[in-house]
């Protein structure tokens, strides 16, 4: 079945995928919490809560309720001119739980559009208040942000962006002091790069519009943590230039890091924050980005030019907002996302204790992280990756290394059993690769 001569018949192409040499994609027929079944009745664990999505993991019978629910009453309106309680009601609740001085919620449809809403936000809140030398964005080496023109352009080198460089638009990127356990130097990194900053703010102090940064964790730049005093420090650096800062908790919201956002773990607000993948408890498609009422009242006018021109057709879906409701109200009721760490360091001590092919650990709430020591080059493109994905899978386990850091990220339900279960199929497949 996994014979390479095998050929995908099938229209779709994949994301993410060169579909010459890609594995014949597995069809699912079925999830239920951590478990996927697919087509051939092979039960797979979820290891990565699908894309990051899937907080509560597989078919939440209180999810699938609020949604059908929803779909009774109203799919879908047009979001201008007219509201609905589902969008209201996720408003308001978001606004309970972030940073009091995040006070605007304005709506998209996924985690890169949520960037795109924040680089237009900031750039307009200078552009109306006639700074309009503010254009360039701050942005950190390894950050991920999304595939759009905009978020790529704040990535940090990328990869995947080689063939673009002459459609995007340039950054100041800045080094990401990355921390893991047992990390002597990083009070340098963080001194580094708060050094190279101010440097760069000194020089232009009336040039940069805004700061991008992936609070706590970088997602898809290989989980690479950083301290809630570094965000401190920066933030305060940032501001007392009047650079607005936005953090992208695409990914490290709704519990991820072990609080319901990195913000309030590192206790320190942003300008702006996007939050998208478990936003709707990882059923549909949903994004939000949070603005200040400072940044609010530069668009609020009776000049119809300040106006911030940007929507979707499927802005504000009511299906997405009512199982948006529904997953804040779980994890509310149920904030299970703060147990996670402590197992992960608890497993990783047990399984895999100075394992030789393991470098720079490092655990952040629901997220554990580890470098495989290979002979070949770290990043994306490390030959191991795909190795480790299939080995894994022949387990029983969907675990997607990024380059060659594996990382575990699984939905908040998980089982200390089943967790241990994951652990043990890691030392087993490291005990066994060359
Ligand atoms: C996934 C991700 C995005 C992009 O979200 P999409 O919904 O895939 O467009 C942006 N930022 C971060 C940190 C992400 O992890």
């Amino acid at each position: 079945m996994s014979s390479t001569e095998e050929i995908y018949d099938s229209p779709i192409w994949q994301p993410f995928t060169q579909m010459k040499t890609a594995p014949i994609p597995l069809k699912v027929v079925k999830g239920q919490g951590v478990m996927l079944e697919l087509e051939d009745k092979r039960q797979i664990m979820d290891c990565i809560s699908s894309w990051w999505v899937t907080i509560h993991g597989h078919g939440h019978p209180i999810l699938a309720e609020a949604l059908y629910k929803q779909a009774q009453a109203l799919e879908h309106v047009i979001f201008t001119g007219f509201t609905h309680e589902p969008a209201e009601q996720l408003a308001r609740k978001l606004l309970q739980h972030l940073p009091k001085s995040l006070r605007r919620v304005f709506f998209s449809d996924n985690g890169s559009t949520a960037m795109e809403v924040a680089l237009k936000m900031a750039y307009q809140y200078w552009f109306n208040q006639g700074e309009s030398d503010r254009t360039t964005f701050i942005s950190f080496e390894g950050g991920y942000h999304g595939d759009t023109i905009g978020a790529m352009s704040i990535a940090g080198n990328s990869p995947w962006d080689q063939p673009f460089h002459r459609l995007m638009f340039s950054t100041e990127l800045v080094p990401f002091p990355a921390t893991f356990d047992n990390d002597a130097d990083v009070e340098v990194r963080e001194a580094q790069t708060l050094e190279i900053l101010t440097r760069l703010l000194k020089q232009n102090p009336t040039r940069y519009a805004g700061l991008f940064i992936e609070p706590l964790v970088q997602g898809a730049g290989g989980m690479r943590v950083c301290r809630p005093q570094f965000l401190q420090a920066l933030g305060n650096l940032a501001h007392s230039f009047g650079v607005l800062v936005i953090y992208d908790e695409v990914m490290t919201g709704f519990g991820r890091t072990g609080e319901l956002f990195a913000c309030l773990k590192a206790e320190t607000a942003p300008d702006i924050i996007c939050l998208s993948k478990g936003l709707s408890g990882g059923c549909l498609p949903l994004a939000v980005t949070v603005a200040t009422e400072d940044i609010y009242r530069a668009f609020y006018s009776d000049d119809v030019s300040k106006t911030f021109f940007h929507g979707h057709s499927y802005t504000g879906n009511p299906l997405a907002c009512a199982t948006g409701v529904a997953s804040l109200e779980l994890l509310e009721q149920n904030p299970n996302f703060r147990n996670l760490e402590q197992q992960h360091r608890c497993y990783l001590k047990k399984y895999l204790p100075d394992h030789p092919k393991i470098d720079k650990v490092r655990t952040c709430g629901t997220i554990a992280a580890m470098d495989i020591v290979t002979d070949s080059q770290s990043g994306y493109f490390n030959a191991i990756a795909p190795i480790l994905k299939q080995r894994f899978l022949a387990e029983g386990f969907l675990l997607r290394p990024l380059g060659n850091t594996l990382y575990l990220m699984p939905p908040y339900c998980i089982t200390s059993e089943q967790l241990e279960s994951i652990y043990q199929a890691i030392r087993r497949v490291l005990d066994t690769i060359i």
